[in-house]
């Protein structure tokens, strides 16, 4: 039992994620109230006063996001739920949109109503078939009963909503690059400023979300922000899915409250280790965590894990974070240079090119590793591969350039007897294992 519930407090059946079932769970009437007896600064507000963090990675305050935008200011303003979930290890968003599509877009139209948004998006990655196919029946089963379009249950209120998928782009889940992609430009990120809440999409304001922090929106106007806040910690209230793979027993998606002890999610929700072995380490948010503080590439130990727990001030304090809710299991026997490689040929993959430090140093990078592997390792290549990560370190526009070199860096710091011993046998320490045997 990981806690109380926000978004997982129902049993999935063949036919949980449809508009009757989400009616029969109470699903629409926050919206009704809100259109009924709410302005949309109290909509904002109340979303200030739950104190929700975006889920996405940076853990920003989702309502001081809010707060950017001036629903009355007459320009036109968008609202994007960034769906485009490709960060290696991450799929908790998924869970929402296959399972629960309908408190997405109930949150998407109590959003708008806060915003003045006349239009909004769900930007879906390219790969997500299954999620796209149910959010956009939802879609169409909220259209049927008037709840998008003109004059919304009366209130004079109107909303209308694209599903827009990716082409499989990574780093069209930045924000600022999926802006891009629906204008249909090439998908690069932006610099800020501006933020995109001053200019955005079409140039104007708009407010990017992820999908978990969008669909808790619905819950808290239903039950307040103080019942929210009573869930999780002080200064991380509220739950967090967290998608859970790689050497563990039950993989999957888990809704945990923030503050749950990691040692117990592991060991007991989780099922504990496969095959009986040690945990060698964790890498608690999605691979690209780390671009936080730039102290986050940190890779726990297990004795770090013991005695944390799962909220965003003690993650951050040891040095790492919940990022995207994305967690990757390592047990002992695991080969961490192979592991790195298939890291950095990850973003060496995704880099747009935008930048040189990224473009060159990713490829550089994965020369580097692929060299160290192939048995070709030479013994002064850690330095370099220390130098070319560090370059990277806030040179880049956006976050993925830093991420490689931290993801570098974390391996190195933790596990550099590993690279020495590969570059010096010429073979793994651990038989280039990947697989838990
Ligand atoms: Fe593109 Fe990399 Fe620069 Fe990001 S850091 S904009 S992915 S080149």
């Amino acid at each position: 039992m990981t806690g109380r519930k926000v978004l997982m407090g129902f049993d999935v059946t063949a036919d949980s994620h449809t508009l009757a079932a989400y009616r029969a769970r109470g699903g629409y009437e926050a919206l009704a109230r809100a259109l009924e007896s709410m302005q949309p600064e109290d909509v904002t507000q109340e979303i200030v006063d739950s104190g929700i963090q975006g889920r996405g990675g940076a853990a920003f305050p989702a309502g001081r996001k809010w707060q950017g935008i001036d629903p009355h200011d007459g320009q036109p303003h968008y609202l994007i739920a960034n769906a485009d979930e490709g960060e290696p290890g991450t799929f908790k968003d998924r869970w929402v949109l296959e399972h629960d599509p309908h408190a997405l877009l109930e949150s998407m139209l109590l959003a708008s109503y806060a915003l003045g948004v006349r239009h909004a998006f769900v930007y879906i990655r390219g790969e997500y078939d299954r999620p796209w196919r149910r959010v956009a029946a939802a879609v169409e089963e909220a259209y049927a009963e008037g709840l998008f379009g003109e004059n919304i249950l009366g209130s004079g209120f109107s909303c209308d909503l694209v599903v827009f998928r990716g082409a499989g782009a990574y780093v069209c889940g930045e924000a600022s690059s999926l802006l891009g992609s629906i204008e249909g430009t090439r998908a690069y990120p932006r610099n800020r400023p501006p933020r995109m809440t001053v200019r955005g999409l079409y140039q104007a304001p708009t407010v990017v979300n992820n999908v978990e922090t969008l669909a808790s929106v619905a819950w808290i106007i239903r039950n307040g922000a103080q019942a929210f806040r009573k869930i999780g910690t002080e200064k991380s209230p509220g739950t967090r899915l967290i998608s859970v793979s790689g050497h563990i027993r039950n993989p999957g998606v888990y809704e945990v409250e923030l503050g749950y002890s990691w040692a117990k999610f592991l060991h007991e929700d989780c099922g504990g280790l496969l095959c009986n072995k040690a945990l060698k380490a964790v890498i608690p948010g999605g691979i690209s965590s780390q671009v936080l503080t730039g102290k986050d590439a940190k890779v726990l130990t297990p004795g770090e894990v013991e005695g944390l727990t799962l909220d965003h001030e003690i993650l951050r304090a040891a040095g790492s974070s919940l990022g995207s809710g994305g967690m990757i299991v390592i047990a002992e026997g695991t080969c961490m240079v192979r592991l790195l490689q298939i890291m950095l040929r990850f973003y060496r993959h995704e880099s747009c090119g935008q930048c040189t430090p990224c473009r060159e140093g990713t490829g550089w990078m994965h020369r580097v590793i692929d060299r160290i592997v192939a048995g070709e390792g030479r013994p002064e290549d850690i330095d370099t591969l220390y130098h070319v990560a560090r370059f990277n370190d806030g040179t880049t526009i956006c976050g993925l350039g830093d991420a490689a070199g931290y993801a570098a860096t974390a391996m190195l710091d933790n596990f550099r007897d590993e690279f020495e011993y590969f570059i010096e046998h010429k073979r793994s320490k651990f038989g280039g294992n990947l697989e838990c045997q």
